[in-house]
């Protein structure tokens, strides 16, 4: 299925096209664009596709477990091992509500499959 000539897509919109790299922002259906995942996908000669996500994480507590000192902590906790450590984890939130999404999703990772295809049979 050659999907590359896609070109509307619903909540995932391709931004930039340099052939061997491809840019895409995909939007979080809750409509706050803070959620929202920017997708760089690189095509190198070596015939490695590299994927690069890039989003904004947030330390709240949606659901009030940790009060509000107990945000204040884990703030404080998580600047601390990124100081000393120089790396964290965190999770962050990607809302799909309605299946045209999920079905742009798809569609997106066809994308990159058949360009990849492409660039292992020149
Ligand atoms: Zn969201």
């Amino acid at each position: 299925m050659d999907t590359s000539e896609t070109q509307a897509s619903y909540r995932v919109m391709k931004t930039h096209d340099f052939n061997d790299c491809l840019f895409y922002r995909i939007a979080c259906d809750c409509t706050d664009t803070n959620h929202d995942v920017e997708v760089e996908v690189e095509f190198d000669k070596n015939g490695i596709l590299w994927v690069f996500l890039t989003g904004q994480l947030t330390v709240a507590d949606w659901w009030n477990h940790y009060g509000f000192f107990g945000t204040i902590w884990k703030r404080i906790t998580l600047v601390l091992k990124l100081l000393f450590t120089g790396w964290f984890e965190m999770n962050g939130e990607f809302l799909l509500l309605d299946e045209k999404h999920i079905d742009s999703i798809i569609n997106f990772l066809h994308e990159i499959k058949d360009r990849n295809a492409k660039r292992k049979n020149k």
